[in-house]
């Protein structure tokens, strides 16, 4: 058992980059610049096609998790809070649930809504209490079992539904993710795969982080040979204000490993995904 808030995951996130950096020939000034232009675009980008869209995502993804590892390895405190420093995550012990809906209450002031009505009595607590449900990730513990089969292929599980809130707007983004690893010594329980994906979805997110930290909690967790993550999410924010691109699904992957450098696992992947790499 790999406890979740163990030495492992916070172990990920303070290596150097190794694997989805190490053969970028930018220098980290320039990796840590595309991240930001990546960021940048991030929320107006969709899929053009699914070739291009999910070239562009490979792109976005790669960067952005170049830049979020710095980002994380400036900004988390020593490993023994690890659990409550990722990027968007609220410990549930800080929510202060009556001033969330004083602030609602504020918000809604602020926007001139008439709260008269009955129907809005409680909607300022009833959004607080939402809030603090769709911040508040659910602990879990790894099962891992050793690979006693010697299993050399991949491991997929595909369409696992995601829903998760955009830090830019707090509006939702939802999609479906397909997290596949190839294995070394340990497998993981099946459904920890949708739960990795649940867990990191309970917090302020943007898409291209939410991708790559799936793919580096399992590189974590499991020591993979490799791990391909590739998320399909429908924005809000873009579908419902702004461009309004309603049915636009942005892609975005993370690969790690065999997965990424191995031209022939990396078209399995995608294949079994069900996209064109
Ligand atoms: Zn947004």
């Amino acid at each position: 058992m790999t406890s979740f808030y163990g030495a492992d995951e916070s172990s990920t996130y303070h290596q150097p980059p190794r694997r989805l950096g190490a053969q970028h020939p930018a220098s980290p000034e320039a990796q840590l610049s595309a991240s930001h232009e990546a960021a940048a675009s991030a929320s107006t980008v969709g899929q053009a096609g699914p070739r291009h869209g999910l070239q562009l995502a490979n792109e976005r993804a790669g960067a952005a998790s170049r830049g979020a590892r710095a980002r994380l390895a400036n900004a988390l405190p020593p490993r023994s809070t690890v659990d409550a420093a990722t990027p968007g995550e609220v410990p549930h012990t800080e929510i202060d649930l009556t001033a969330a809906a004083r602030a609602v209450s504020d918000l809604l002031d602020a926007l001139g809504v008439d709260r008269e009505g009955e129907g809005l009595a409680d909607t300022p607590g009833r959004v607080a209490r939402a809030y603090a449900e769709l911040l508040t990730p659910e602990p879990f513990e790894a099962t891992t079992f050793p690979n006693d089969e010697g299993y050399d292929e991949l491991v997929l599980a595909r369409s696992i539904p995601f829903s998760s809130l955009c830090e830019h707007h707090l509006l939702p983004f939802t999609g479906v993710a397909h997290v596949g690893y190839l294995p070394g010594e340990r497998l993981l329980g099946l459904s920890k795969l949708a739960r990795v994906v649940t867990h990191f979805s309970r917090r302020l997110q943007v898409q291209e982080r939410l991708t790559t930290q799936v793919a580096h909690w399992l590189e974590g967790a499991l020591h993979p040979k490799g791990v391909g993550v590739v998320l399909e999410g429908e924005h809000a924010c873009m579908s419902l204000r702004g461009i309004r691109a309603a049915g636009s699904v942005t892609l975005t992957s993370a690969l790690v490993g065999i997965v990424r450098d191995d031209e022939r696992t990396r078209a399995e992947f995608f294949s079994l995904v069900g996209c064109r790499p």
